[in-house]
């Protein structure tokens, strides 16, 4: 067993990571950003991620869903570029390479999503994001986690990370089954839940204590998805890009609770106070 070492995601921790946006740049500077999913009756899921991620400052923001989303898309989203992946689900994945993707928020695991997830990884080996339908997927298919690119990021809450690698009695085995399956795959692990934990492949724990009860609601995954799918396009790396966005996603929650409190609250109002907690880091 080699030594672990555990930090809090505290303001001095942030401090190192973030980065104050530079007057000489355009564009091209903060990246692009592809939101990968949305499916018919869950389209609400990839119009909340591609937001989360125009408004974390991607340069440039797409979203890959199916054309039932097509109008839906370009009027919540008017900054974001539609890119057509089938009729009523995603069929097929094919993104630019220099690209940073987010997949699964409302993605759906129709056989023929599914299919087209699996046939994409194979070919793909630069990191990325996986959510929610995309984490339901690779669940199905046991050896396709082996798919996954090496230093992507997977964001399961407690459910989706059972269902990827089991059940566990308590709280400490889950931290340590993920300690292992982060080493194995060479993976971030985002464990999600009240406190989220984010496990690196060396073995390291970051603990955020940002965020509250306003967040239990649909759609907030969604969100964070966005953030640091977003975050990972602005040169961020992906161990920087995990914690600044876990925490940043709860801070701008704190924001909305304080404005809306945690019941009324929604997702889109989370969204919207991002301004509030880039204000506070610059
Ligand atoms: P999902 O279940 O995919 O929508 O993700 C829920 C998001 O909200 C995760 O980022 C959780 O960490 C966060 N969240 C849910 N419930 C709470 C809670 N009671 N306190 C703090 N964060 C929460
Ligand atoms: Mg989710």
């Amino acid at each position: 067993e080699t030594e672990t070492k555990d930090y809090v995601i505290n303001d001095e921790v942030i401090k190192k990571i973030f980065k104050v946006r530079s007057e000489f740049s355009h564009k091209g500077t903060y990246g692009k950003a592809v939101i990968i999913g949305g499916s018919y009756g869950k389209m609400g899921a990839a119009v909340l991620s591609t937001r989360a991620a125009l408004k974390a400052g991607a340069g440039l923001t797409f979203t890959v869903a199916p054309k039932c989303g097509y109008e839906i898309l370009q009027t919540s989203d008017p900054e974001a570029m539609f890119i057509e992946g089938g009729e009523d689900y995603i069929e097929s994945f094919n993104v630019e390479e220099t690209a940073v993707c987010g997949i699964g928020p409302g993605l759906g695991t129709h056989e023929n999503t599914a299919k087209g997830l699996l046939k994409f990884l194979k070919n793909y080996t630069k990191p990325l994001i996986l959510d929610a339908d995309a984490l339901n997927i690779i669940s199905q298919n046991y050896e396709s986690i082996q798919l996954i690119p090496e230093k992507s990021i997977i964001t399961p809450h407690p459910k989706e990370f059972e269902r990827l690698f089991g059940k566990t009695e308590n709280s400490f085995e889950r931290t340590e089954l993920a300690k292992n399956k982060s080493r194995e795959h060479q993976i971030y692990i985002v464990l999600k839940d009240h406190h989220t934990q984010i496990i690196t492949p060396e073995g390291e724990v970051f603990y955020n204590i940002t965020g509250n009860s306003g967040l239990a609601k649909g759609g907030s995954g969604d969100i964070l998805t966005g953030i640091i799918t977003s975050l990972l396009a602005q040169q961020y790396s992906e161990q920087e890009a995990a914690v600044l966005g876990v925490w940043f996603h709860g801070k701008a929650a704190e924001f909305a609770a304080e404005k809306y409190s945690k019941e009324a609250m929604l997702p889109s109002d989370v969204i919207n106070e991002f301004g509030n907690v880039f204000s506070e880091l610059n």
